[in-house]
């Protein structure tokens, strides 16, 4: 059976540097918290837990040792919340995600009104909207052409959550031309989710049998492993190499790996070797 790696998998830059960056606070035994999970999977928050790391809900449960925010980033209030407790602050945002935040409130200063296109609620659709807030601006979130109200005209900034696919920024774009506004357009969004993409579904319509590595609470890793099904019936989306069943290689010789943006070197490895294992 040969095991192929897809072209682009795994932990993207901001991720992989927001990892590094927790584990060399915690190196010389102190602690730290992060607001929220670090990242989206549950072995790697377990891990991190173990050398000290751990989740909290909000910046009041920061009672000791460092406060990572993670590459989401936050807004400026929880920042300044932070800064408050009077404990170190290591920022982990991701430089792509704070480019993005910058350009929110630029915009909101030179055309008073912005709209964030992404997903309502999102930790880092939430950051931008707050920068936007902050710099005076009023702002509207729209992931699609239906969240585009009638009745917006004059000048409007725009900017983008770093993951949003490029279809639906155009499609958002495409409806406020369609509605006379004009459009002052920053775009931020990030190859990095594409590139997985786009190289997963090309390795996926090669193989008999796809393995998309992740936790099953990262939304980047479902859509690959939605993205190959939709092109090779034998996917299968598994967070640990002790998931996979030989009988879903029944038959097979080429079989293709690929893995989320929060998914660590080692597990796709892990996986990698358990495959090849099976003969
Ligand atoms: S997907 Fe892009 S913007 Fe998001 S953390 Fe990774 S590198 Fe940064």
């Amino acid at each position: 059976m040969n095991v192929t790696r897809a072209k682009c998998a795994g932990a993207c830059y901001g991720v992989q540097r927001a990892l590094n960056m927790a584990l060399d606070t915690v190196s010389e035994g102190s602690r730290a918290v992060t607001l929220g999970p670090l990242i989206h999977n549950p072995q790697v928050v377990a891990q991190l837990a173990e050398r000290g790391i751990r989740a909290v809900e909000s910046p009041e449960q920061a009672v000791e040792g460092s406060v990572i925010i993670r590459s989401h980033g936050v807004t400026p209030q929880v920042r300044r919340e932070i800064e408050a407790r009077g404990l170190p602050v290591v920022d982990a945002t991701c430089p792509h995600v704070a480019r993005a935040q910058k350009a929110a409130a630029k915009l909101a200063r030179e055309c008073g009104h912005v709209v964030v296109v992404g997903e309502a609620g999102h930790p880092e659709v939430e950051g931008l909207v707050a920068y936007a807030r902050e710099a005076g601006g009023e702002v509207l979130v729209a992931g699609r052409e239906a969240d585009v109200p009638a009745g917006l005209s004059g000048k409007v900034g725009v900017v983008v959550q770093t993951t949003q696919t490029r279809e639906a920024f155009e499609e958002v774009l495409a409806a406020l031309r369609d509605r006379g506004v004009e459009c002052v357009v920053k775009d931020t969004v990030c190859l990095a989710t594409r590139e997985r993409q786009e190289s997963a579904a090309a390795l996926a319509r090669e193989v008999d049998a796809m393995i998309v590595i992740g936790g099953r609470n990262s939304s980047n890793t479902t859509r690959l492993a939605e993205i190959c099904s939709l092109v090779c019936g034998n996917t299968h989306h598994i967070e640990r190499a002790s998931e996979l069943d030989p009988v879903w290689f029944d038959q097979c010789t080429e079989v293709g790996i690929t893995a989320g943006a929060s998914t660590p070197e080692d597990q796709i490895a892990a996986v990698e070797a358990r495959i090849a294992s099976l003969g």
